[in-house]
């Protein structure tokens, strides 16, 4: 864990490696609960072995939990494509394989959907958040919620747009001509699947918080 709080701060830990992520979480959860002190994570790294979103996500913020006695949280995201039967999903990260990055995943995933035509071109974003409540902090039984946020689109056939990351260049949000990569950041962060996930986060983090205090 690392950063310092205020006296009357309201601690959990977001159970990931990446301190860009850490500021993101900050950044978006502070705004709507102002104690709220977001910590990194430097246990161990659970192996992510489950086979949706929500599991993967529930592994990591238990393991967070149960290494740290605080509230954790996690999160899991990805691409998932409708003909493709919600591939690459859980793998987006590493679709080309492990060393590959994010430009090598996007050219892999476009060549796999080559003879594949509007309107079949269908995808979604997903992102899922997941906070543990651990056993100690929450009465006797660990306490769990996953909240989960969608934004729906349609694959390109070339990548477009300098903004983003990840599959953003060739992912055309529903009700834009253009990718997620040519909407300026904050256009998206308003509007996308981790927006949404937040949405649904917050009201259920509160209510957690509330309830260990
Ligand atoms: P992780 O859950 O942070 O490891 O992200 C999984 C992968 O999903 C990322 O490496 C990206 O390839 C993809 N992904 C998740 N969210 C987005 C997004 O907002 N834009 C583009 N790609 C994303």
């Amino acid at each position: 864990m690392s950063g310092e709080a205020a006296a009357d701060a309201i601690e959990v830990v977001l159970a990931t490696h990446n301190a860009h992520k850490v500021a993101e979480f900050q950044r978006i959860l502070g705004a709507r609960m102002p104690r709220l002190h977001v910590l990194g994570y430097d246990g161990p790294s659970p192996v992510e072995d489950g086979t949706s979103f929500a599991a993967n996500a529930l592994i990591k913020a238990r393991a967070a939990a149960a290494h740290t006695g605080r509230i954790s949280l996690a999160d899991d995201s990805g691409i998932a494509v409708d003909v493709m039967g919600g591939a690459p999903g859980i793998f987006s990260a590493r679709w080309a394989g492990h060393a590959a990055g994010d430009e090598a995943n996007l050219r892999l995933l476009l060549a796999q959907l080559a003879d594949v035509r509007r309107p079949d071109r269908g995808a979604a974003f997903h992102c899922t958040i997941a906070v543990v409540v651990p056993a100690e902090l929450a009465g006797g039984e660990a306490r769990e919620f996953v909240a989960e946020g969608l934004w729906r689109g349609a694959l390109a056939y070339e990548p477009r747009g300098s903004h983003g990351f990840g599959y953003d260049p060739i992912f055309e949000p529903e009700g834009h001509e253009v990718t997620a990569a040519e909407l300026r950041p904050e256009q998206k962060n308003a509007i996308s699947h981790r927006a949404r996930a937040f949405e649904a986060l917050i009201p259920e983090l509160q209510r957690l918080v509330a309830g260990v205090e």
